[in-house]
């Protein structure tokens, strides 16, 4: 460590501050928190619109030519950009640089161990901790980083007074830093791993949750009138006979006392209660909706056919074909796949197809169906012989004419 200081000049502008500042010159980072002082110093000028020229103020001077003098006494810091970002975002940055760094590292110096990194702010161990489409973009991004580059990273929580880095990002003096030992050994617990601090988050605070991500949803309800209709007769004769020509009516229903069944006519077969007898369902209720969906669901989206079908073993769903109809025409899943496909265009149609020639049969196209057994003899005793039909069509006029071949001439036809 050396530092060799030029005389200091009386008239000190911003522009002689950061010049002097960038010879400070420290790649790895040993006297990041006397730097940061400079950089703190320089980005205060930055906020009252100094121009690089101006002579600085009697009380700057004095601060920086104190500072300046200080550095004798020893021999790469970020500092926030003057863009005001909330702390504990920056926070969540500084464990994204370290998460970095640290990968870089593992590739270079090849290891392997167990990977145990720190940081003191418990937002960004409780963002780091969730999923990241839990947050906010911002916040998302970063976690995400964090995840994928060291996903195998276990991260604690280390007290501020115990963070090594701290001073680095508040500052010291060059005199102070000559003698801070955290900065020098980091806290005296970390070469022993029974003392190191409790690592389990607490109770998130609120700029944890600000950085949540806000899922809007509209929520409609429609409270439809309860389907009482049989509690509003006395007896079932009465409710049949509101409408002769009521859908019910059709079902011949059976009233067990609490609800509405069909009748049918399964009555003395093997099956069960349920399915000789299926409940009754009214169309409009939001229940029967959810019921059809789940058959269709159960059914591995089958067609109208196969889910009514299953429905039916244990409901009657009044309009039951239309609903279902109408429930897999708005299935997404299977919208998608009926989806048309691109078709190949068909090409022009050769001229000697569509221009009248001098006599049918001029240009033909042929072709066979078959082969078909023809008898050529009457009688009980016969013989059929295998043919074929030969078809011949007259491309420009479509005429068509058959002609019966037999095996030996269909050979020689074709030939
Ligand atoms: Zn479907």
């Amino acid at each position: 460590m050396a530092v060799d200081l030029r005389p200091i000049k009386d008239v000190i502008t911003k522009r002689l501050l950061v010049s002097q500042s960038a010879q400070l010159f420290d790649p790895l980072g040993w006297l990041a928190p006397v730097i940061i002082v400079a950089k703190i110093f320089i980005q205060e000028l930055w906020k009252l619109n100094f121009s690089w020229d101006d002579t600085l103020p009697e009380e700057a001077r004095h601060r920086w030519i104190k500072y300046y003098k200080d550095l004798p006494r020893l021999s790469a810091t970020k500092v926030a950009t003057v863009q005001t970002v909330p702390l504990p975002r920056l926070e969540l940055c500084a464990s994204v640089l370290l998460s970095r760094l640290v990968a870089h590292l593992q590739i270079q110096l090849r290891f392997n161990a167990a990977l145990h990194l720190w940081s003191d702010s418990m937002n960004t161990l409780h963002w780091i901790s969730a999923v990241p489409t839990r947050w906010m973009t911002y916040v998302a991004n970063r976690v995400s980083e964090i995840q994928t580059i060291v996903p195998s990273a276990i991260w604690h929580h280390v007290p501020g007074a115990n963070n090594a880095a701290d001073c680095a990002s508040r500052g010291l003096s060059a005199c102070e830093l000559s003698q801070f030992s955290l900065w020098w050994n980091g806290p005296p617990w970390l070469k022993r791993q029974e003392e190191w601090p409790s690592s389990l988050l607490g109770p998130p605070e609120n700029t944890v949750a600000k950085e949540e991500r806000r899922v809007t949803v509209n929520v409609a309800v429609r409270v439809n009138e309860p389907c009482d209709l049989p509690s509003r007769y006395s007896s079932l004769d009465k409710l049949l006979r509101i409408s002769k020509t009521s859908t019910l009516i059709k079902l011949t229903p059976l009233f067990d006392g609490q609800l509405l069944c069909v009748r049918g006519r399964l009555k003395h077969s093997l099956l069960t209660y349920d399915e000789k007898h299926p409940l009754i369902l009214p169309p409009e209720s939001i229940l029967t909706t959810l019921i059809i969906h789940d058959c269709y669901l159960r059914c591995l989206h089958g067609g109208v056919q196969r889910t009514l079908g299953t429905l039916r073993q244990s409901y009657w769903i009044l309009r039951g074909r239309n609903l279902v109809r109408s429930l897999i025409h708005r299935c997404i899943p299977c919208v998608r796949n009926r989806g048309n496909t691109q078709q190949q265009l068909m090409s022009d149609l050769s001229s000697i197809r569509i221009t009248p020639s001098e006599r049918a049969f001029m240009n033909t196209g042929v072709d066979y169906a078959g082969p078909i057994n023809v008898r050529t003899s009457k009688g009980r005793v016969h013989h059929s012989h295998k043919a074929w039909i030969c078809i011949f069509v007259c491309c420009a006029s479509r005429s068509v004419h058959l002609e019966l071949v037999f095996v030996e001439r269909c050979l020689v036809t074709m030939v």
